[in-house]
């Protein structure tokens, strides 16, 4: 691990609030992720779990809270200088510049680079197929081609920690589990992973701890291994849809257990 741990965290979020206009879309989320760690922000649409990884990057400006990186202060730097602190994001939706070349979006990645192990020739190392390929324009690869290629432009700018935001987004179950099966490498080389997703199974399954968002607040925390289905499924939908039905239906699926029609349910894919 080449991060120094931090007291807390390597990334300490701390009663962060964050106001869209009118509306509160965090309410004194906090968090710690320690140095070298995977953890998942689940929770349906809505939840906040973009907001969060946003305001993390510099991306909002939170109402109240403080983000803290190996212990420094960085609520108020701009997203530029996060990235040069040690934060990278991996957009919603990936945002490669279609008309730009493989090695040209990785580039642009790398300007506010720090120092380290993530140049070019290491990400084409880590995605094998790219190497040859980086002269491809981005537009003409497919969808699992470009997370990839949107993950390679995090690395280029070597994060200490990498912000991945909804991964899954419309890409085959087959391409999602290559992609996360990618993440336990990453964080052994020490980048320390905060992912945010709807497919609750490929969360579980890839991280330390697991936080459940619901209308701008963690309703529930800790290791997947020490959480029910039923747990997850409440703090995921709130006691509202677990009263009226919702939640029963979907709580076998998070369980692994769940019909066809389970499978169907926010944020369960397998
Ligand atoms: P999804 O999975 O649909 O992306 P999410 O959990 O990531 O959902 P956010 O995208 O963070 O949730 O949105 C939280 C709330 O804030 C929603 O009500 C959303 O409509 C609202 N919101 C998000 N971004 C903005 C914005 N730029 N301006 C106004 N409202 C916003």
């Amino acid at each position: 691990m080449t991060a120094p741990a931090a007291p807390g965290g390597l990334l300490d979020v701390s009663g962060l609030s964050v106001h869209h206009g009118q509306l509160q879309a965090l309410r004194e989320v906090s968090l710690e992720v320690p140095a070298g760690h995977i953890h998942a922000m689940i929770g349906a649409n809505g939840a906040g779990k973009s907001t969060l990884l946003r305001t993390i990057a510099g991306l909002h400006r939170p109402s109240a809270g403080s983000i803290r990186l190996d212990g420094a202060d960085i609520t108020g730097l701009r997203p530029e200088r996060r990235v040069a602190a040690g934060i990278a994001l991996v957009p919603e939706g990936r945002r490669l510049f279609p008309s730009l070349s493989v090695q040209e979006n990785l580039q642009v990645g790398a300007t506010s680079a720090r120092p380290g192990r993530w140049n070019l020739e290491a990400i084409y190392d880590l995605f094998g197929w790219m190497r040859d390929r980086r002269q491809q324009r981005a537009a003409q690869l497919s969808g699992g081609e470009q997370q990839a290629v949107a993950i390679g432009r995090a690395l280029a700018a070597n994060p200490r920690v990498l912000l991945l935001d909804e991964l899954s987004l419309g890409l085959a179950p087959v391409v999602v589990r290559q992609i996360y099966a990618l993440l336990p490498q990453l964080a052994a080389s020490g980048v320390t992973i905060l992912l945010v997703e709807q497919d609750v199974s490929q969360a579980l399954a890839v991280a330390s701890h697991v936080h459940c968002l619901l209308e701008g607040r963690i309703t529930l925390a800790g290791p997947p291994a020490e959480l029910t289905g039923a747990q997850i499924e409440q703090a995921y939908f709130g006691v509202a849809a677990a009263a009226n039905g919702d939640a029963t239906r979907s709580a076998a699926a998070v369980a692994g257990t769940g019909s066809p029609e389970a499978d169907q349910s926010p944020g369960v894919s397998t």
